[in-house]
């Protein structure tokens, strides 16, 4: 879908393509008081790779291929790059699986060479009837702490494993956050991604004010919660499941490299995924409303 509207700006914002919906639109950017950003894929760039892998109880080439082979169907940026790390690392064709089914906001699930095996967050885990051993607990802690994503291979009653994948903050991420700040406004962050990994990439670009654990249908509620508190919430996010959120919010601001859904639930698109489109938008609402309001 080709999004239709108005370019905002003569200078930096049509430079950065900031695409609006209606000069309307920009009489609610002036109200802005808090900006939630979604972590994955709009403050970092969501290309993952795969960084680590922790064994127990298994042989690497096992964990490789048995997480890789169920991975290969997922659409998820985490799925793609356990798949594509799996068949490196393997040197090796990945076995074909079957029963593929994704469990949205906790991971995925297949069956490989006839044994069935759950790959996604430690939650799922426990729910599935794993256990983990205090080693490979203690070892997924450590690479959250660093701000990695830690997925969970486990099959026939244990976990089996921990894969970790890592993904790089957008070059002009933080100098945005500090921005927005000193525009006076409240900055958030938002992922279904666990507490800890949230935590160490929130204090890598400045912002303090994380929602993890956020399941893809409690996004929109999280920003209603925002709004009963008085916010006025603009929410910048690029993926499917922020639809609802980019509708919910005062403000929807889509990536223009996001998914189709997010760009057409939104009032606002950043055309070139540059979030410096964010400061443009909120700093020229404030201006223009003297002039074409
Ligand atoms: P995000 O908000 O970062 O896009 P999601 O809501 O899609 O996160 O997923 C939340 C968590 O669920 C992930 O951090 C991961 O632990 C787990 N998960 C989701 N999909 C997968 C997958 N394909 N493989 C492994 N884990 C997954
Ligand atoms: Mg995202």
């Amino acid at each position: 879908a080709t999004p239709m509207g108005i370019m905002v700006g003569t200078g930096r914002g049509a430079q950065l393509g900031v695409l609006i919906k209606s000069v309307e639109v920009l009489e609610r950017t002036r109200h802005i008081s808090t900006v939630v950003f979604d972590k994955t894929g709009t403050l970092t760039r969501g290309a993952m790779t795969l960084t680590d892998v922790v064994l127990d109880s298994t042989e690497e080439a096992t964990l490789l291929n048995f997480a890789g082979a169920v991975e290969a169907d997922s659409e998820h940026p985490i799925g793609q790059a356990v798949a594509v790390g799996a068949r490196e690392r393997l040197g090796a064709a990945l076995s074909a699986s079957t029963d593929f089914r994704a469990l949205a906001g906790h991971g995925v699930r297949a069956n490989v060479d006839g044994t069935d095996v759950t790959v996604g967050r430690r939650k799922l885990m426990g729910e599935a009837g794993m256990r983990m051993s205090p080693s490979l607990e203690i070892a997924a802690t450590e690479l959250e702490a660093q701000g990695r994503t830690a997925v969970f291979a486990g099959w026939d009653g244990q976990v089996r494993g921990v894969l970790a994948v890592a993904d790089t903050l957008k070059d002009e991420a933080a100098d945005v956050v500090a921005q927005l700040h000193r525009m006076g406004l409240q900055v958030a962050m938002i992922t279904g991604d666990n507490a800890r990994t949230a935590g160490a990439i929130a204090s890598q670009v400045g912002i303090d004010r994380v929602l993890a654990e956020v399941l893809p249908e409690e996004k929109q509620s999280e920003v209603a919660r925002l709004q009963a508190d008085g916010q006025v919430v603009a929410f910048v996010g690029d993926g499917v499941n922020d639809a609802p959120a980019l509708v919910q919010a005062d403000l929807g601001m889509a990536i223009g490299s996001g998914t189709d859904v997010a760009i057409e639930s939104s009032d606002l698109t950043l055309m070139r995924g540059d979030l410096g489109g964010v400061v443009v938008a909120i700093a020229l609402s404030r201006r223009t409303h003297r002039t074409i309001m």
